[in-house]
Formats: C-alpha cells, sequence, structure tokens
C-alpha cells in the first residue's frame, strides 16, 4: 500500500478511470465532485469523499484536478470552499485539465503565495487510454516536483515527460489536440466522400485500418462510426474550447482555422455527442 494520501478533484469521462487507476495500484483517494451523484461509482470502488476541495486539500498529501476548462479551474482553485480557502502548505496540486497556458501560470502563482506547488499536467489519449494506464502525459513546472509524482504520473500513463515551466504542458496538449481535430475532420470527410461514391464505410475502414494511413485513432472511431456510436468518449465540445485555446495562443495555419470553425459550427447540434460525431454534421 502506497502511503501517498491522493485527492481527486472531477469525476467526468475521464476523471473516474483515472481516479479507478490509482485505487487499483494500491493508493487511497478521496475524492470531490461538483455534482454529487457522479461520486458513487469511486465510493463503490474504495474511495473516501471530501465535501469541499478545500477539506480534499487539507486530508490529501497530492490533489489531481481533471475538469473541464478554464471556467472550472477558476472555481476549483478560486470558490468560496476552493482550494486556495485550504489551511494548510506543502501540497502538490497536479491540474490535468486542458486548459490554458495563461490559467496554469496564474494558479502556479498562487499556490506558490500558499506554500504549496502546482504542475499542469494535461494528458493525450482517450476513455480506453485512461482506463488501462495507458495516457501520455506532458508536463510544465519544476524538475524537483515533477521527480516527486513521476512514480504516481507512471500509473497513469505510459509516458510522463516534463516539457517546460509552468504551462508549457497546456501548450504542448493544445498543439496535440490541433493534429486529433484534423484527424477527426479528415477522417470523417473521407468516409462521407467514399460512401457518397458507392463505398461501404465498414469496406473503407477495413481498408483505411490495414494501409499505412491507418492507426489506434482510425480503428476506434472507425468502430464508433461502422456501429453508429456517438456517445461521448472526448465530447465535441472540449475540441472546440481547445481549438478555441490554440487560436488564443496564436495558431493561425490553414488547416487550423478550418477545423475551428468546422467543429464550432457543428456544437450546437452535436457538442455532448463524441468529437467523430463531426461526420453527421458533415453528412
Ligand atoms: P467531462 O466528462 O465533461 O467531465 C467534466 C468534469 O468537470 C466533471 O467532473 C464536471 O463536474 C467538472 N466541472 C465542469 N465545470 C465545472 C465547474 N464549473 N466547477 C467544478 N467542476 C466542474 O470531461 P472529461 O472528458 O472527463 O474531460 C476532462 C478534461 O480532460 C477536459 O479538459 C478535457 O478537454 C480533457 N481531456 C478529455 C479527454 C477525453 O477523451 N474525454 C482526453 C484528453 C483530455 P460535474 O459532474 O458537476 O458536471
Amino acid at each position: 500500500m502506497n502511503t501517498t494520501k491522493i485527492g481527486w478533484i472531477g469525476l467526468g469521462n475521464m476523471g473516474i478511470p483515472m481516479a479507478g487507476q490509482l485505487i487499483t495500484a494500491g493508493y487511497s483517494v478521496t475524492a470531490y465532485n461538483r455534482s454529487k451523484a457522479k461520486e458513487s461509482a469511486l465510493k463503490e470502488m474504495g474511495a473516501e469523499i471530501a465535501l469541499t476541495p478545500a477539506e480534499l486539500l487539507e486530508e490529501t498529501d497530492v490533489v489531481f484536478v481533471m475538469v473541464s476548462d478554464d471556467q472550472a479551474i477558476s472555481e476549483i482553485f478560486g470558490g468560496e470552499e476552493g482550494l486556495l480557502q485550504a489551511k494548510t502548505s506543502d501540497k502538490i496540486i497536479i491540474n490535468m485539465s486542458t486548459v490554458s497556458p495563461k490559467i496554469s501560470k496564474e494558479m502556479a502563482g498562487r499556490c506558490r503565495d500558499k506554500e504549496s506547488f502546482y504542475l499542469d499536467a494535461p494528458v493525450s489519449g482517450s476513455v480506453k487510454q485512461a482506463e488501462t494506464g495507458q495516457l501520455v502525459i506532458m508536463v510544465g513546472g519544476e524538475e524537483e516536483i515533477f521527480e516527486k509524482v513521476k512514480p504516481i504520473l507512471e500509473k497513469l500513463g505510459k509516458l510522463a515527460m516534463l516539457v517546460g515551466s509552468y504551462g508549457a504542458g497546456n501548450t504542448a496538449k493544445l498543439a496535440i489536440n490541433s493534429l486529433l481535430a484534423l484527424y477527426a475532420q479528415g477522417l470523417a470527410e473521407t468516409v462521407v466522400f467514399a460512401n457518397q461514391n458507392g463505398i461501404e464505410t465498414a469496406d473503407l475502414l477495413n481498408l483505411i485500418n490495414n494501409a499505412a494511413i491507418g492507426n489506434i485513432f482510425t480503428k476506434i472511431k472507425g468502430d464508433a462510426i461502422i456501429g453508429d456510436n456517438y456517445k461521448a468518449a472526448f465530447a465535441l465540445k472540449h475540441i472546440v474550447k481547445d481549438l478555441g485555446l490554440a487560436k488564443d495562443e496564436g495558431i493561425s495555419s490553414p488547416l487550423a482555422k478550418t477545423a475551428y470553425e468546422t467543429f464550432k459550427n457543428a456544437e450546437a447540434g452535436y457538442g455532448e455527442e463524441d468529437i467523430i460525431a463531426i461526420i453527421k454534421a458533415l453528412k
């Protein structure tokens, strides 16, 4: 049994399997989620539940945050019962959410004022990788703190890599998700074009997945298209957020611009469905 006490905030599609991995690895985990119904899944896996983020930080050593966006981070850290209200110091807070580099720099400074430590550590991979500890984790922050928590990060991912100072993990993640958007839109457009010209989806995907351009993404999302299963593993609304953040950081290349417009236009109809539901908007 590992003696580091873990806190986990954010029990969405990613948070539940990731926190579950740490329980399986033998850590004691205390969890908090804004809407209480989602906490029961983790309780059943053996987690304790905290009533507020501040209480959770006081009771644990290393706290992970896996929530939607900058707004959620502002509330989890700066809210009335937020992390920054905790009467404690020397804690490590690891923000794994995909958010802006700007908010990471701000929260790193505010944690330092409270004599605690911050790392931004967003992840590449989705629910399947979260369930098997196969995520790719990109970290911004101080090397000494990163080295301290690396063994825990390695329970969540197959690679945990420090890429720079505060916010650098977020920048790397926005770059990667720009490519993700291009993959999703590209795959969807390819299927639509083939269908319009008489090729069955399953036949096309069989070809793609056996060809050099096939990859884990085309396999997983191809199966989703064939099965007509658009339940969110990675919600389409999140890629709109990420492309918007990349835009704020200055991305202005032709494909990134087009992808942002395509996904933004699809958000009203398909935002809660999976990213690959972009195919429905393109049809
Ligand atoms: P999700 O299923 O939509 O869950 C979002 C979580 O954030 C929920 O726990 C939600 O609480 C919480 N939250 C949202 N707004 C909040 C607020 N204002 N205050 C407090 N809590 C708030 O999202 P997810 O798919 O797990 O993704 C989480 C993060 O990881 C996002 O930044 C996403 O871009 C990133 N990510 C996702 C994937 C993926 O494949 N899903 C992959 C890589 C990275 P409630 O339950 O109360 O709503």
